[in-house]
Formats: structure tokens, sequence, C-alpha cells
């Protein structure tokens, strides 16, 4: 059986035990070669055993298979057909960035990891029926130039070149959320300025940890 199914099943019990999804929300998705494998509709994903995710053949959309993949699958596939180099797709409903984002709190880099792993910025969309064309339009319009979506009510989308790096992103995201309340319950947050980002895209160390979430699959 495909090595990627079981790494699919490592990052499902990962995203489930760092609360980025409740029950069975958010989806997940690898590609290989010309397939892509999808968690099941309905399933939690910390509970998808290897056998179980569902193999789609990319380019004719035909499913392997008898379980039915999530409702999102179209947005992964939009994802995948518009970025050669992603391999991974995580969609989260991560509950302290979608409450912040969705009361217009600017998700804007607090510390140095937010633009090593997510970058200077990342693009914050309105709210759009889930599981159809509408989601698809609307996240694949941004990921053509950001690793990292966030959709106002709703969660995250995170893409990557390994499932390691999606699920970085998608930490990282929730993470950031939890600083920038505590910064708001705390005072006046102060977010980086633009000479203390330039300062950390230009640290040598940095890309020496983002090549490691690219080689290391898990
Ligand atoms: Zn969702």
């Amino acid at each position: 059986m495909e090595e990627v199914r079981k790494i699919l099943s490592i990052y499902g019990k990962k995203i489930v035990e760092k609360g980025l999804v409740a029950g069975p929300g958010g989806n997940i998705s690898a590609r290989e070669g010309n397939y892509v494998f999808l968690s099941p509709s309905g399933f939690f994903l910390d509970e998808i055993e290897e056998n179980e995710w569902v193999k789609m053949d990319i380019l004719t959309g035909k499913v392997i298979g008898n379980l039915r993949p999530t409702c999102e699958i179209s947005m992964h596939l939009g994802i995948y057909l518009e970025r050669e180099d992603v391999k991974a797709v995580i969609h989260t409903h991560p509950p302290i960035t979608t409450g912040l984002i969705s009361a217009g709190v600017k998700f804007k880099p607090v510390f140095p990891d937010y633009v090593a792993l997510l970058g200077r910025s990342v693009p914050v969309i309105e709210y759009v029926v889930p599981g159809g064309e509408a989601i698809r339009k609307a996240v694949v319009s941004k990921i053509k130039e950001y690793n990292v979506v966030l959709l106002k009510n709703h969660g995250a989308v995170c893409v990557g070149s390994t499932l390691k790096e999606a699920f970085a992103r998608s930490w990282l995201v929730e993470d950031t959320a939890k600083t920038i309340l505590a910064g708001k319950i705390a005072g006046s947050l102060r977010y980086l300025n633009l000479k203390e980002i330039e300062g950390i895209e230009n640290l040598e160390a940095e890309d020496y940890r983002k090549a490691l979430l690219k080689k290391d699959k898990r």
C-alpha cells in the first residue's frame, strides 16, 4: 500500500491533537504522482485508517474505492491543478484564528516564525459557501501567491511541498492567533515592523530550517 497513506494517518492524528478541528470537521490530502489521496467524508481526521484514504486520479477525477471523498474535493483538486509544487493540502477549523479574523482583528506577523513559515502576510477572505465552486474559486485565487489562506467564519487552508510543511503552517496559524489574542488581552499588541520582517527574511538559519520541512515527510 502507498506510503503516503501512512503519513496522512499520522498527520490526521496530529491535527486533532493540536485542536485544529472538532468532530468530522476539516479535510486533508496529499499528492503522489498522478493521484491525490483525500480524507473520506464524515470521518474524524484522527480515526482514518491507512486503507481508508480516498484515492483519486487527478486528471480524470475518477475515484478508486467505495468511500466518498471530502465535500471539499473541488477545492483540493483546484489547488493541485494551480500549483505544481504543492504536494499536501490541510484545511482546518482553528477556533481562535477563526474567531479573531471573523471579528476583524489583523492577522499580521507578531513573531519571527510567522515570517519564516507563513510569509510577510496572510490573505483573509470573506465567507463563502463551503463544499463547492465558490470556495474553490476564492481559495485558488489566493493560493496562486500564498501558502496560507484564512476564511472568515470558517477556518484555514494551508499548503506545502510535504505534509509536514503544510502541518507546520496549520499549527503556526493557530499559535499566531493565540499570541495575538494574548497580546490584545494584556494590552496594546505590537506587530513586527517592516524592517524587522526583512531582517528575519535575510536570516541564513531560517533557510536551513525551511529546507528541513521540505525534505522530511514526517
Ligand atoms: Zn471547513
